[in-house]
């Protein structure tokens, strides 16, 4: 039997309201996916094309190993048979954040995991190691992750959501509800996550982190960006380079977001 879903209720109630009468331009109402459908997993590699991301000492691109990484995560999650797995890009190619989000949105994304490696310049470029995993906040948790998301948000600085055209204190309503459901659901795929990862990959001290990324902003999609280590360290660029490492990586993620999918489903 179905389960009772956020999409079954808010998302169907703003597809709803997002319909005044005679309104010529009705958004289509968000769809349940079929039953009997797995859940839809979104991995978003970050950067791609003229923005290649962090670059590393020994001049590896973020872009790349995020692409990787996620191929390498797309086969683990597959070969678990519990979710299907989608990419906001397969290939080299530049994306706005906005798209990315909207992406999993339109396929009713179960979640949306985006995956970064970051750098830091000047003298904390050889101190600073170490994967972590953020979800959105307004306000960041630390200067380190407000200047981290600044720099990933600069990536496209147009990106922004687009939601469907709703009464301004309708859409106010709903979106509230939705986005405090999502962001305790995005606060439990970051800490299964870092469970996952704990033991088998270096992290950082404070490895559940917040702040304000904009490819995190879906109202109604569970999201954490995770960075897979510091390029600007060359410990973590030389082992982002290894394909051993990269597979604990993605091993301790496909554990993380099936631990979030069996208790998200309801039958
Ligand atoms: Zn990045």
């Amino acid at each position: 039997m179905r389960g009772f879903t956020r999409r079954s209720w808010l998302g169907g109630w703003l597809g709803l309201a997002a319909a005044p009468a005679g309104a010529q331009t009705r958004p289509a109402p968000r769809r349940p996916a079929p039953a009997g459908l797995l859940p839809l997993v979104m991995l978003d590699p970050g950067h791609g094309g003229a923005d290649p991301g962090a670059i590393g000492p020994r001049g590896t691109q973020e872009k790349r190993i995020t692409l990787l990484l996620a191929q390498e995560l797309r086969r683990a999650l597959e070969a678990g048979g519990r979710c299907r797995v989608a990419l906001t890009r397969s290939r080299d190619a530049f994306l706005p954040l906005a798209r990315r989000v909207e992406m999993a949105r339109e396929q009713e994304a179960a979640l949306l995991l985006s995956l970064h490696a970051d750098a830091l310049p000047g003298p904390q470029a050889a101190q600073v190691r170490g994967a972590s995993v953020y979800t959105l906040a307004e306000q960041a948790s630390d200067a380190l992750a407000a200047a981290l998301a600044r720099r990933e948000n600069q990536a496209d600085l147009a990106g922004g959501l687009r939601l469907p055209s709703v009464p301004p204190e309708v859409q106010r309503i709903l979106l509230s509800l939705m986005r405090q459901e999502t962001r305790i659901a995005s606060e439990r795929l970051a800490r299964l996550a870092i469970q996952a990862l704990e033991g088998d990959v270096p992290l950082l001290p404070q490895p559940l982190r917040r702040a304000g990324f904009v490819v995190l902003k879906a109202p109604d999609v569970p999201a954490a960006l995770v960075e897979c280590g510091f390029l600007s360290h060359p410990l973590d660029e030389a082992l982002l380079n290894r394909a051993d490492h990269r597979t604990k990586l993605v091993t301790a993620l496909a554990q993380g977001v099936h631990a979030f999918l069996g208790r998200r489903q309801v039958t």
